[in-house]
């Protein structure tokens, strides 16, 4: 199958075709003619599926090519907003309008992208200008509907994408503050990596008979990503990353490390190896995520250390090592995770180095995946079979209990307990205090989803909701 047989008009056509891509993926394929009929649409699909072309490309279809969007004779005329694309994070949001400005080239659509974590003034001054596609964080867009410089009223199309992610990180009362103010007529688009009863509510709400489309999951094509375990003692996974990036030759390797300070001490441990290595998440500025991600992808940068959120959306082509430093808290993640490397057809190698605090985490994983992996022991490595599990440290500067976070979709707290961004704090944390973001909705000073302010905290000192104990900060 082509492109061009799916209706696509001609300028997005002749776009794809300057991309190198040749045939839709199975995504492409079902949601492209789905989103051309104009009705809702319910769509199970990861990243690294094709998902992000999936809804970009039947959407400038639409808006270029109905009557309004056939006058246009420039991108720099007046127009209004009339598709909103919202996401949990910054680095997506950012991935996504330069999609939609790479199909949409040939059109005279323009199209913004609006964030937190940046000041808001040029945006402000990007969105008076008039564009037609925005793509944004549902924190820093409540701060401009707030302030009077969004009309969102002439909205014709909504697509909320990782719609999952998105209530994770508490993002659910944004969303719906959000969605008052659209006009009720408009066609909604709804992309979700896991169904849970949240998702589901928040889709039969939301959605009018849509079309359901469901591709195959990371976790059940994983079969181009060769997955193993390096069993460790605790305190050797340092030595051990070192020494397998040296030995193997690594070159561009992502790392994953479960709390913020320890992807910065393991930055300076690998420097200190004299393997460049550099840190993204959501204690770093934008810049220097950035800077971060773009040395990386340019292959000027051996090892890139992400916590999970600060990861999410790296679109990396073919990345060649994905590696578990620490397993993640929520078993989904992992997939998510390994979804990094092997995209679109590629192989991968994605190694966790795993110590004796986190086999119960190895065994949700193998639980949620369907599959046992392969254990390899790396010889001068080989672990004390007298350790005694510990319990897992969830953030930076307090023990925690592995499930005590309520983190995410394993945890025990509810996500939406008390609003956004409820849910209880992680063993041995301090306590949630008034004006935080817990109960009665989630504050949004200092802007929530990518508009997170560094320091993490998203309410002024409050300290972190459930989600944060997952990854360590929200919006980043
Ligand atoms: P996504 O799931 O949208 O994050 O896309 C995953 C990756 O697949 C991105 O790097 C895209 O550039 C790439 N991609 C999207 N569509 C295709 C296609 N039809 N053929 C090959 N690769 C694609």
């Amino acid at each position: 199958m082509s492109f061009s047989t799916l209706g696509l008009s001609e300028a997005l056509v002749r776009a794809v075709a300057e991309t190198g891509y040749t045939s839709p993926t199975p995504i492409q394929q079902q949601a492209i003619p789905a989103v051309l009929n104009g009705g809702d649409l319910l769509a199970g699909a990861q990243t690294g599926t094709g998902k992000t072309a999936g809804f970009t490309l039947p959407l400038l279809h639409r808006l270029s090519t109905d009557a309004v969007g056939s006058k246009l004779t420039s991108n720099k005329s007046p127009r209004a907003i009339r598709a909103l694309i919202l996401t949990p994070t910054r680095e997506l949001a950012a991935q996504v309008e330069e999609s939609v400005r790479v199909y949409g080239k040939y059109t005279n659509l323009n199209s913004a992208v609006i964030f937190g974590g940046v000041g808001i003034n040029p945006q402000i001054k990007q969105l008076k200008h008039g564009i037609d596609i925005l793509v944004a964080t549902p924190g820093r867009l409540l701060d401009h509907m707030d302030q009077g410089t969004v009309d969102l009223t002439k909205i014709e199309i909504l697509v909320l994408d990782e719609a999952d992610r998105m209530l994770d990180m508490g993002f659910i009362r944004d969303i719906r503050k959000v969605l008052a103010k659209l006009p009720p007529k408009r066609q909604n688009l709804l992309f979700s990596a896991t169904f849970s009863d949240e998702i589901k509510a928040l889709a039969d709400g939301l959605l009018d008979k849509p079309a359901t489309i469901e591709v195959a999951r990371r976790n059940s094509t994983v079969e181009v990503i060769a997955q193993k375990i390096h069993p460790v003692d605790r305190d050797k996974k340092h030595p051990m990353l070192a020494h397998l990036i040296k030995s193997n030759n690594w070159h561009q390797v992502l790392v994953f490390t479960r709390t913020k300070h320890g992807a910065n001490k393991l930055v300076e441990q690998l420097e200190k190896d004299g393997i460049g290595a550099m840190a993204i998440h959501g204690n770093k500025s934008q810049s220097a995520r950035t800077k971060a991600l773009s040395e990386f992808k340019d292959n000027k940068l051996q090892v890139l250390v992400a916590t999970d959120i600060a990861a999410r959306g790296i679109d990396i082509d073919q990345l060649p090592h994905v590696v578990n430093y620490d397993l993640p808290n929520v078993p989904e993640d992992y997939v998510h995770r390994i979804g990094r490397t092997g995209r679109a057809g590629a192989t991968g190698e994605a190694v966790s180095l795993v110590c004796v605090d986190e086999h119960q985490m190895l065994k949700d994983i193998e639980k949620l995946i369907k599959q046992t992996l392969p254990r390899d022991v790396i010889p001068g490595f080989e672990p004390d079979p007298s350790a005694r599990a510990q319990p897992i440290q969830l953030r930076s500067g307090g023990p925690g209990h592995r499930n005590g976070g309520g983190g995410g979709r394993s945890g025990g707290a509810p996500r939406n307990a008390g609003g956004g961004n409820g849910g209880g704090n992680g063993g041995g944390n301090k306590p949630r205090s008034a004006g935080g973001n817990g109960g009665g909705g989630a504050p949004r000073t200092g802007g929530n989803g990518g508009g997170a302010p560094r320091s993490g905290n998203a309410g002024g000192g409050a300290p972190r909701s459930a989600a944060q104990h997952r990854s360590g900060g929200r919006g980043r």
